[in-house]
This record gives C-alpha cells, sequence and structure tokens, in this order.
C-alpha cells in the first residue's frame, strides 16, 4: 500500500512540472468550469496552481496596522487536476506530452503537436 501510495505521489508531481507560469488554462470542474486564466503560481506540494482572476473569494478584513479595513478580492489556488492547458498554437483544449530532441526535453501539444514553450 506506501508503495502504490508514493507512486501516485509522483505521479501527481510528475503532472505539476507539465504546467509553467504563464500558460493559458481552462478551468475544467468546479464553480469556475469553462473560465479561462494564466497560471501565476505553482505550488507543487500542494499540486495546485494559481489562476489570475479565477477562484476569487471575498475576504473581509478587519483593520490592522497600517492597512484599512475592507473588502479584499484574493485568488485562491486551484487542483491541477481541474484545469488543463489552452494551446498557444492551435488554441484548443490540450494535454501535454513530452518530446525529447536532441537531449533537449521538450513539451509538446498532444494536439497539434506543436513546441511549447
Ligand atoms: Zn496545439
Amino acid at each position: 500500500m506506501v508503495l502504490r501510495k508514493s507512486h501516485h505521489w509522483q505521479r501527481r508531481l510528475f503532472e505539476m512540472f507539465k504546467f509553467k507560469v504563464g500558460d493559458e488554462v481552462l478551468v475544467s470542474a468546479g464553480k469556475d468550469k469553462g473560465k479561462k486564466g494564466k497560471i501565476g503560481k505553482i505550488f507543487p506540494k500542494e499540486s495546485k496552481v494559481l489562476i489570475e482572476s479565477i477562484n476569487i473569494i471575498k475576504k473581509h478584513k478587519k483593520v490592522s496596522k497600517g492597512q484599512s479595513s475592507g473588502i479584499y478580492e484574493i485568488s485562491r489556488s486551484v487542483s491541477v487536476a481541474k484545469v488543463s492547458l489552452i494551446c498557444p498554437k492551435c488554441g484548443k483544449q490540450t494535454r501535454i506530452g513530452f518530446l525529447i530532441e536532441a537531449g533537449k526535453k521538450n513539451r509538446i501539444c498532444k494536439k497539434c503537436k506543436g513546441i511549447l514553450k
């Protein structure tokens, strides 16, 4: 059981590395389903990504030193399982693959086979 668990963890970690900051993604599940946004930050340990203007929560803040009270809008991170990449080449919702060429690992779009940055 322990072995299976760690294998699962490694696979999830591998999925994480497919995404990069700046990638345009589509949310495929949850309350923001169908929304697009750019990855602003990646959290490998939590298998989560922060997508600009997605999963916004409103937070009331009480007065603290140097800050006034009010309502703040904060983006919360989303599980990578709920997002898929939008290929900058073909514009389709796709999955990321890898292509090793001349010892260099490139990310490729599984739909159009275009090399992604
Ligand atoms: Zn593509």
